[in-house]
């Protein structure tokens, strides 16, 4: 049987719910300014793309092509990112008394983070709908991403970072041919300074700003349910910055389940922060819907270092719905973990993954989390992207 190539419908305001189309390039609402989300006739999918299918494809994120927004096939970017291994932490679940117990490795993706999957599917859709330049403030690895994908698609990419951004994302935006603008100050700051410098046509692709970099980051829904046989994990541990694979692997639950491929059941989602800038634990402490600005926000963690999420209400919304938590991790302590794991379980991992072996000890000794739950931790990028982290003693 054929089936199109995309059930893409239209987008949709995450808050007012208006719609926009998905033929024209679009930001963030028109009409309140607030994040967009594609959507898909899940119906029609339901009866013709059917998790079978999935055998005969690729090992890559484009395996879920049907339910993500690209119209024509010659217009993907891909340098083959997807399907991530999972992989068993053995020793620390023993010690732990934790009998299963996961880590998504999302570190051996192109470009060495998961920048990839968002950008892959940003910067293919933005070369179908023409654009020619793309632009983003960045404090970590999406420059790189976003570099690497605009090369190959042939489009220009402007990337503003802070001057502190680890130098291997500097280094590696500029070996891909992006122009880089150091800019004092955080990413907010960058994204300040972006907006006064900004050319006519200059696309953003900023976490949330555009529709796009959720539908790439939202396939690790996917994968996680393919490779866990549909039964989603009981218990999700994510390293939350802009929360853009948090609040897509959550819309990816919901797709499946409109699919038929997955029950109701959900996973609680944990999202992980630096104690140095954790305005998501903060707001969820408070029982609150959004966020506020966090003021002098510092860690190592560099992908961690967002003071303030566009879309925080969406991410609070995942984790409440859930009946998830949220948990902040001091870097002394998450440096101790990057260790920990690359001994006991040979992953060099990056600082933000190894912040949630930390979050779940602590969600342990609270008694949240339970020795027969099936966990997984997010690692998020490679250990081997944060040299400087690491001292020869
Ligand atoms: C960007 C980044 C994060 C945060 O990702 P979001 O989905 O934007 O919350 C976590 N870890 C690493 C390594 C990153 O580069």
């Amino acid at each position: 049987m054929n089936i199109p190539l995309t059930f893409l419908t239209h987008l949709e305001c995450s808050v007012c719910g208006d719609r926009h189309s998905p033929h024209e390039l679009q930001a963030v609402c028109r009409s309140c300014g607030k994040s967009l989300l594609a959507r898909y006739d899940l119906q029609a999918a339901k009866s013709q793309f059917l998790s079978e299918h999935l055998k005969s494809k690729a090992p890559s994120m484009w395996r879920y092509l049907p339910v993500l927004p690209i119209e024509r096939e010659t217009n993907i970017v891909s340098l083959g990112e997807g399907m991530t291994p999972l992989v068993p932490l053995r020793k620390i679940g023993d010690e732990l008394g934790l009998s299963n117990l996961w880590m998504k490795d999302e570190g051996q993706l192109p470009t060495g983070s998961f920048k990839a999957r968002g950008l892959a599917m940003a910067i293919s859709k933005a070369k179908e709908l023409g654009v020619r330049a793309v632009c983003m403030p960045t404090a970590g690895n999406a420059g790189g991403a976003a570099a690497a994908y605009a090369a190959r698609a042939g489009l220009q990419s402007i990337i503003f970072m802070p001057e502190d951004t680890p130098e291997i994302n500097i280094k590696e935006s500029i070996v891909y041919g992006a122009q880089v603008e150091l800019v004092k100050g955080n990413i907010s700051d960058a994204a300040k300074v972006m907006n006064e410098k900004k050319q006519k046509g200059w696309f953003d692709v900023s976490t949330l700003k555009e529709p796009y970099r959720l539908e790439g980051k939202k396939t690790m829904g996917y994968e996680l349910a393919e490779q866990f046989d549909w039964e989603l994990p009981d218990v999700v541990l994510y390293p939350t910055g802009g929360g853009t694979g948090l609040i897509g692997m959550w819309k990816a639950f919901d797709e499946m389940e409109q699919l038929g491929w997955i029950n109701s059941r959900r996973p609680r989602m944990i999202s992980v922060q630096a104690a140095g800038c954790a305005p998501i634990v903060k707001a969820f402490q408070e029982q609150k819907s959004e966020s506020e600005f966090w003021q002098n926000a510092q860690t190592v963690a560099s992908g961690l270092r967002v003071p303030k999420a566009f879309a925080d209400h969406l991410i609070l919304k995942a984790v409440y719905d859930s009946n998830g938590s949220a948990v902040a991790v001091k870097d002394e302590e998450l440096l101790v973990a990057m260790r920990e794991i690359a001994q006991k379980e040979g992953l060099f991992i990056c600082p933000e993954g190894a912040a949630t072996l930390v979050a779940l000890k602590k969600l342990l000794a609270e008694n949240f989390v339970t020795p027969d739950e099936t966990i997984l931790l997010f690692n998020t990028g490679a250990g081997i992207k944060y040299p400087e982290l690491v001292k020869r003693s």
